[in-house]
């Protein structure tokens, strides 16, 4: 069967570990139709939109993308095409596994945790206006509804995929109001999950656990910008950004994308780990039940970085972003037929 899944490049890295990851799904032979869209700079440059009509109607049809990187201006310019594709599309559900891989020696082997990232209201919802001149007003908006639908997601991921605790992160000892119903929402929904363990955390103690003992956690609930921080901080557990893998789903919709950015710091030298936009690519395979080939390619990824040999310089190797890809595909090539 012939997939069509909207791809989009974005910028900076974005076209580099793109181009990897189409390449390893070819050689795999998994049978995609790209329809290729672009987003922000890119897109800006040829249609005068940063989140243009034309990707939203594509993603429309196909339910599907997988989606490279897009930079944010910082402080000016147009607002997240991120952030504006996850509401526009009501991809209420920010998936994040962060587990330990063969042959990436970190301080926390073992580590397998799962993030669950509120993806369309908080201070995301880019509420903001000058009260007076110095005087800025940025809304943080938590909504009953969008609470408890993640909560909803988390519990159900949670005994779907046999995870035996979650952990709720907050900050309603400051906003009692805001994160407060957050936390309601999200205990009514774990009383109905009475087999899973249930307990809370304040996100700046979290932030101080996480980092001296990862293993004490399994599944972490977060309302969005918590997640957005602690998503990051898990990355370093694992061996870093070039390393950790991603989905924003809503109902009939998923958008694949890794946890990094654009990496400007790097963008173009062609040093870029594809590592965490392949496995992005694998949990898309999963929701496809292109389960055979995500095994293969799974597989060989592993061997690849166990060996050791062809790592790109995030994770201390030499190796570039073709040297690694090349290694990934030949050991596609070199597996038995499923
Ligand atoms: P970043 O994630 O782009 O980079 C942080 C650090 O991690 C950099 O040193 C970078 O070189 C490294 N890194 C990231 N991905 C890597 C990879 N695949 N291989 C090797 N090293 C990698 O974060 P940033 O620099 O804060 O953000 C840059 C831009 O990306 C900003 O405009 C930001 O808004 C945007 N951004 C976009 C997304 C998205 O499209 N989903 C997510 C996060 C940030």
């Amino acid at each position: 069967m012939t997939h069509e899944i909207t791809l989009i490049p974005g910028d900076g890295i974005g076209p580099e570990v793109t181009e990897a990851v189409v390449r390893v799904l070819h050689v795999a032979g998994v049978r995609i139709d790209w329809d290729t869209q672009h987003a922000g700079v890119t897109s800006l440059e040829r249609s005068g939109e940063s989140l243009p009509r034309e990707l939203l109607d594509s993603i429309a049809r196909t339910h599907l993308a997988l989606k490279g990187p897009v930079t944010t201006p910082i402080g000016q310019g147009f607002t997240s095409v991120n952030v504006g594709l996850r509401k526009a599309l009501t991809l209420f559900a920010n998936l994040r596994p962060v587990r330990s891989l063969p042959g990436v020696v970190t301080p926390f082997p073992g580590t397998d945790l799962l993030i669950v990232r509120e993806n369309t209201e908080d201070l995301y919802a880019g509420l903001e206006h000058v009260v007076v001149p110095g005087v800025v007003e940025s809304l943080k908006i938590i909504t009953k509804e969008a609470s408890t639908r993640i909560a909803h997601f988390a519990f159900d991921y949670a005994v779907r995929h046999r995870r035996a605790r979650v952990t709720a992160i907050h900050k309603a000892n400051i906003m009692k109001l805001g994160d407060g119903l957050f936390l309601d929402s999200v205990r009514s929904v774990a009383r109905a999950h009475p087999a899973i363990v249930y307990d809370e955390r304040i996100v700046d103690a979290v932030c101080m656990q996480l980092v001296m003992n990862p293993g004490r956690f399994d599944v972490l609930l977060l309302p969005n910008l918590y997640g957005d921080i602690v998503s990051d901080l898990c990355a370093g557990l694992v061996g870093g950004l070039g390393v950790v893998p991603g989905a924003n789903l809503g109902e009939h919709t998923a958008v694949f994308e890794a946890v990094h950015g654009s990496a400007p710091d790097i963008a173009g030298q062609g040093v870029a780990n594809p590592t965490a936009l392949l496995m992005s690519a694998l949990m898309m395979l999963d929701h496809l039940e292109e389960s055979a080939a995500a095994a293969t390619i799974r597989d060989a990824l592993e061997r690849v970085l166990s060996r050791g040999t062809d790592r790109t310089p995030d994770l201390g190797g030499t190796a570039t972003t073709s040297d690694f890809t090349d290694a990934i595909c030949r050991e596609v090539e070199a597996a038995p037929a499923a």
